[in-house]
């Protein structure tokens, strides 16, 4: 089997690689009908997070159940399910709480840039859909693994409510998926930052009702400007920078929250300043597996289309150049079709 293997900064090679194959009795192997990059991937592709050898690159998929270990039990071959980007039990005290991402046997999930793949912990970590969705559902499917689900993860951990003012940083398809998010939670008013037209354009296709384009000080002071000077009630950070974080922290009304979770690269927050600001901040990998059913059903029901971040679309051979369109921002988010 040919699959991604990111070798080092900006050297992603589509190589062979072993076959998938039930390692532990509680594996699965699914088949992928499409796989696709995140933006965090990103991070080790611009050499911004060491790669310390050969890595199989992907971890967002769904797809149909190939083969399963002999102690899987709650999925089975030929079913159509989807998982998150960190393996789980879904049984330990964790994952009881709904943090799945911090479960007691949390194991990462990667290799999805692939035609197949191995899933670890299959009982907890994959979500079976009721009905195999119609082709074009799957990109919307796919979204959930990672995007749709921390989108959904940033706004509720920004405490979003119904009739309530939202910022978001951050214009990747995260931030935009926060965007439909708070959308669907109710949100009275959502401002988008962005600088991006065709991004721009999906934001307000999403919900968003206000765009800021400047950044740093002049973003957060257009923010309060917008607020009558107060602030926003929720701001989700989906970058992982120190400006972006910085722009949250400060666009947040006292007694306010900010969901972040863009993976933190070099941000440092400084104790005297969060202790006057009275921001209270909940972020880290989302447990999107707490989300699935949920966001599963309103795929199905037409609710949501998340699968609208995929803006490229490429055979599965070239992802490279994937990659590429993403580190140039030619791209939102590349949708990849195994041949
Ligand atoms: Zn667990």
């Amino acid at each position: 089997m040919q699959a991604t293997v990111l070798y080092g900064a900006r050297d992603v090679r589509f190589e062979d690689v072993p076959a998938p194959a039930i390692l532990h009795p509680t594996d699965a192997v699914i088949s992928l009908p499409a796989a696709c990059i995140c933006g965090s991937d990103l991070w080790p592709y611009r050499g911004i997070q060491a790669v310390p050898g050969p890595v199989p690159m992907g971890h967002e998929y769904c797809g149909f159940v190939e083969e399963v270990g002999r102690e899987v039990t709650s999925v089975k071959p030929g079913q159509f399910v989807i998982g998150s980007f960190f393996a789980s039990d879904n049984t330990c005290p964790h994952c009881r709480h709904g943090y799945q991402t911090s479960c007691q046997q949390r194991q990462p999930v990667i290799g999805a840039q692939a035609p197949r793949m191995r899933v670890p912990l299959a009982d907890g970590t994959l979500v079976p859909t009721r009905d195999v969705p119609q082709a074009e559902m799957i990109p919307s499917m796919l979204a959930l693994s990672d995007v749709m689900g921390t989108g959904w993860f940033a706004a509720e951990a920004a405490g979003v409510t119904a009739g309530s003012t939202v910022a978001v940083v951050g214009d990747g398809a995260v931030g935009l998926l926060g965007v439909l998010s708070a959308k669907q939670m109710g949100a009275g008013r959502i401002i988008a930052m962005s600088r991006h037209e065709s991004r721009q354009k999906l934001a307000r296709e999403f919900g968003a009702t206000d765009i800021v384009t400047e950044r740093g000080a002049e973003g957060i002071e257009r923010i309060k400007e917008l607020t009558r000077g107060v602030g926003a009630d929720s701001v989700l950070e989906c970058v992982g920078t120190q400006e972006a974080m910085q722009q949250a922290v400060q666009s947040t009304r006292p007694g306010g929250s900010v969901g972040y979770v863009g993976v933190p690269h070099g941000v440092t927050l400084e104790g005297a300043d969060l202790f006057f600001r009275h921001v209270r901040l909940l972020g880290g990998p989302a447990p999107v597996r707490r989300y699935l059913p949920d966001l599963i059903a309103r795929v199905f029901d037409g609710t949501i289309n998340p699968g609208k971040v995929f803006d490229l679309t490429l055979p599965l051979e070239q992802v490279a150049e994937g990659y590429r369109a993403m580190d140039e921002r030619r791209a939102i988010k590349t949708l990849l079709r195994p041949s």
